[in-house]
């Protein structure tokens, strides 16, 4: 079976995350860049199921020109070649928009499943797996904790607020993970090196046939218009425990409606 893994190269989580005051993006280059946590559990499930069955697992990301590392990081996981869709004209895309171009670079590809991360760590949409089965007409399962695959049928279950609920549907699919689905194999020296001669394709709004007049941030359905840094951390309130530090916590938790 023949597998898509959508990655996403994010932010990391320890540096300081900053919006450009003159767009309202992220600025990408204020911070080091990692493969999203989320995905490198989306290429764990991937490369264990081809393990199991056969097949080849292709990652899919967009991205700026540095988004390369992190498909090579994910090809040094085990991944088999990779796609990446780069164009100047993309830039600022909001997730409907994302959803598209990725949508378009996964019809280039003739793949049993779609696998994707249930929320990236910087946008937190969570909306671009399922816009992504819809525009390609495919049935979708998210937030899965574990996937099976029994011929062109997978079985899953998938967490909600109320427990889980067990989920089959037909192949091809698409399907999100959550973070508890797997634990991502680290890179080993043989793979890094054998990363650096996979192939990685690289595809703009032209090769995708995306219409230029409906990509980028001049085009987003969704418009950032106004937005302000989080306050910085102040230090807090110390209490002198004199036998009545207990009574004075709860009556700041009162304070701060929290019990
Ligand atoms: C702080 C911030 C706020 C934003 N708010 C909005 C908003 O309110 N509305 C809006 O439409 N857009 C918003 N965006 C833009 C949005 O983040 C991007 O369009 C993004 O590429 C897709 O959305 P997401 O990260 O929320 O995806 P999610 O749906 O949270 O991502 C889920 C999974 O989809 C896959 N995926 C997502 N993006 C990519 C990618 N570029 N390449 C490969 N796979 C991918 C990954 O597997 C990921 O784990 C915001 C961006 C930032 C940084």
């Amino acid at each position: 079976m023949d597998i898509a893994v959508l990655i996403k190269q994010v932010p990391d989580t320890y540096s300081e995350r900053k919006l450009r005051e003159q767009d309202w993006t992220l600025d990408r280059d204020a911070a080091d860049a990692v493969l999203d946590e989320i995905d490198s559990r989306g290429v764990e499930t991937a490369l264990q199921l081809t393990e199991a069955k056969g097949g080849e697992v292709t990652v899919v990301t967009m991205g700026p020109d540095r988004a390369t590392e992190t498909l090579r990081k994910a090809l040094a996981m085990g991944a088999h070649k990779a796609v990446h869709v780069l164009d100047d004209g993309l830039a600022g895309s909001d997730a409907l928009q994302t959803s598209a171009a990725l949508a378009a670079a996964i019809r280039t590809l003739s793949v049993d499943l779609v696998i994707a991360g249930n929320e990236s760590t910087d946008g937190r949409t969570g909306s671009v797996p399922s816009m992504l089965a819809e525009r390609l007409g495919l049935p979708q399962v998210t937030s899965v904790r574990t996937l099976e695959i029994d011929g062109t049928t997978l079985r899953a279950e998938r967490v909600h607020d109320g427990g889980y609920s067990e989920v089959t549907a037909s192949l091809p699919a698409v399907v999100s993970v959550i973070e508890k689905i797997n634990e991502p194999r680290y890179p080993n020296f043989k793979g890094i090196m054998a990363a650096k001669k996979k192939p990685v394709s690289t595809l703009g709004i032209g090769d995708l046939g995306l219409d230029p007049s409906t990509t980028g941030l001049a085009n987003a359905a969704s418009q950032v218009l106004d937005g302000a840094a989080r306050p910085p951390r102040t230090a807090g309130e110390k209490v002198a425990d004199d036998g009545s530090g207990g009574t004075k916590v709860a009556e700041f938790l009162a304070a701060a409606r929290l019990i």
